[in-house]
Parts: structure tokens; sequence; C-alpha cells
């Protein structure tokens, strides 16, 4: 395990080159009405405002575009219900790789839909008798085809890494920034550019309360494994952190935060009404834990990290509404 190469900044760097021209350099937005609440200048990275809806397409899409020419032809596997699927499939469709996206019975049709229109081949498993890491396996021998995972891979950091790297070019260096955390390529690509270009900032990574996983492998320093959780922040539903995410995260994060899920909608409802911005719930974990933490950022420049924005329209009012 110890034989893994870590990404750096200069493979962020590499993928900001590979991205360019495809990848949306999403727009950077302050408010007043936030900066007035805090005490502080606060930078919103829109990444809910990236192509397919979040910052999944920067990884994805630098991942793909290393393939050699045996990869391209056998094409990608990638496994997700959820916007890791998007990307890989609008990825696949730009470079014109053939993609397919195992998907559960159950996931939800807008996503299948929006998966199938990106010209992504979905096959469906049962998520309770089938084990979706050896269907993708089984095809990826089978087939010759390459699996790409969510977010425990060097490309997929590298490229998630971007994001940060376009915020702190664009606003200067930070004092705190705010990252949400699932499996943690955000997370970990946003902490090569944050060392690398506002080395003293704080950077602290999100989750949601009830999947606190990331925050008890920082604090305990080994990876611990949980049961999914529930919580509305679906794409940080993830069990555990990776052995390429969990190094970097361990060695370059100042610490790991929680927040709840009320806490998640109400920012959701701040954000639309006064921001004009949708986000998804799990693009809110970054924003929620800088509000429970704006009484220590007075005078300071603060970066959150929105990550994406979708929501089904109908799920998004009956969360506010409730
Ligand atoms: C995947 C995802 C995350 C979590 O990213 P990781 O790289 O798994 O930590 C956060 N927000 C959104 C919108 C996502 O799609």
């Amino acid at each position: 395990m110890n034989t893994l190469t870590l990404p750096t900044f200069d493979d962020v760097a590499a993928a900001a080159v590979r991205i360019n021209g495809y990848a949306h350099k999403t727009p950077v937005i302050t408010s007043r009405t936030v900066n007035e609440e805090f005490g502080a200048e606060v930078f919103f990275k829109c990444e809910n405002l990236q192509r397919m809806g979040a910052f999944k397409f920067r990884g994805a899409f630098n991942a793909l575009s290393k393939f050699d020419t045996q990869q391209r032809k056998a094409g990608v596997v990638a496994f997700s219900s959820g916007n890791h699927a998007q990307a890989i499939a609008l990825s696949a469709k730009l470079l014109g790789i053939p993609a397919t996206i195992i998907m559960p019975h159950d996931a939800p049709e807008m996503k299948v839909t929006a998966t199938k229109g990106y010209g992504g081949n979905v096959v469906i498993y049962d998520r309770y008798t089938e084990d979706r890491e050896q269907i993708g396996r089984d095809l990826a021998q089978k087939h010759g085809m390459t699996l790409i995972p969510p977010f425990d891979h060097p490309d997929v950091i590298a490229g998630q890494g971007t994001a940060a790297k376009e915020l702190i070019e664009e606003v200067g260096a930070l004092d705190a920034f705010f990252v949400p955390l699932g499996g943690g390529g955000l997370l970990a690509g946003s902490a090569l550019s944050t060392r690398s270009l506002s080395a003293g900032c704080k950077l602290y990574g999100v989750e949601p309360e009830a999947g606190n996983d990331g925050q008890q492998s920082f604090r305990s320093g080994s990876i611990i494994h949980i049961e999914t959780p529930k919580t509305i922040a679906d794409g940080a539903q993830t069990q555990h952190l990776g052995n390429y995410t969990f190094p970097i995260i361990r060695r370059d994060v100042d610490d790991v935060l929680t927040v709840t899920d009320a806490q998640l909608v109400e920012c959701m409802g701040f954000a639309a009404s006064r921001m004009k911005l949708l986000i998804e719930p799990t693009g809110c974990l970054g924003f929620a834990a800088a509000r429970q933490m704006k009484s220590h950022l007075h005078g300071k420049r603060v970066g959150v990290l929105v990550s994406g924005g979708n929501v089904d329209i109908a799920r998004f009012c009956s969360l506010l509404a409730a």
C-alpha cells in the first residue's frame, strides 16, 4: 500500500491543461449579505454551474484524456448512481470513447435518463442481490474496458484539484477554505492546489454528520469503514476514504467538520433565495460548515467550494417545505 504514488500539484496543473476548453472555468460569486453576516470576505466557487452540474466532470475528463489508443477503443466502465456516472458518460462522448455505466435498479429515473442522454450504455443491476464491483470487473476483464472509480484514482484526484486551483488563482490567497467530502477526491485534489498556491490557508473537509467516517479516519489515522449513512447529502454517502485520497487528506488538511441535514437545507434555501444559486444538498456542505464557524472567520478571506447542483426540482421543493 505504501508503494502508491500519490498525485502532486504538477498533476493538477497538467490536468488543468487537458480540461481547458472542455470544462467550464466556473464563476466565483460573492454576496454582500453573506460578507456582512460573516464579517468576512467569502468567495463561492460555483461548480454547480460546471458541465453536467458538478465538479466531477473535471476528474472524469482528465482520466479519460489519458487513455491510450487501446483503452479508447475498448472503452470505459464506471459504477455510480450519481454525478460520476454522468461525468464519465459526458467525457466519454466528448472524447469518442464508448462508456458503460453500471447503475442500481432503483437509481432515480432522472439520472438514468441523463446518463443515457450523454450516450452512456447503462447496465442495471440489483442493489440487493448483485455486486456492482464484480459486474464492473467482469466487464473490464471480458472486453478490456478500463474501470474509472469515482474518487480513488490519481487522475481523478488531479482533475478535481483544478477547481481549487482556478479559485485561488482568481481571487488570491485564502485564510480558510471549506470543501465537501465524500470519498475524498475533491478534498485531496483541493489540498494539492491549496498547499501549493495558498500554503497558510486552513483547509477543512466537510461531511454530513450521519456519515463522519472521514472525520473518524482523519482523527484516528487509519481508514474507518461505516454503513451507508442516511443523509440528504447523497453525493457524500460514501462508506470510507480511499487509499490515494486518505494519505493526502491526512497530510494536507487541517480538520474534517460535520454538518446536519437541517443545516444543509437552510443553506440551500438561502443560496436559492438570496444568491439565485440552485445547489444540491451535498453541494452545500462547505457553506454550511463555514456558517457554523463564522464567529472565527472575522476579517478573513474565506473560500467555499459549491460542489454541485444536481437535484430534482420537486425534491428540492419538498426538502425546503419540510
Ligand atoms: C461526488 C460529490 C461530492 C464528494 O466528492 P468526493 O470526491 O467523493 O469526496 C461532493 N459533492 C458533489 C455534488 C458530488 O457529486
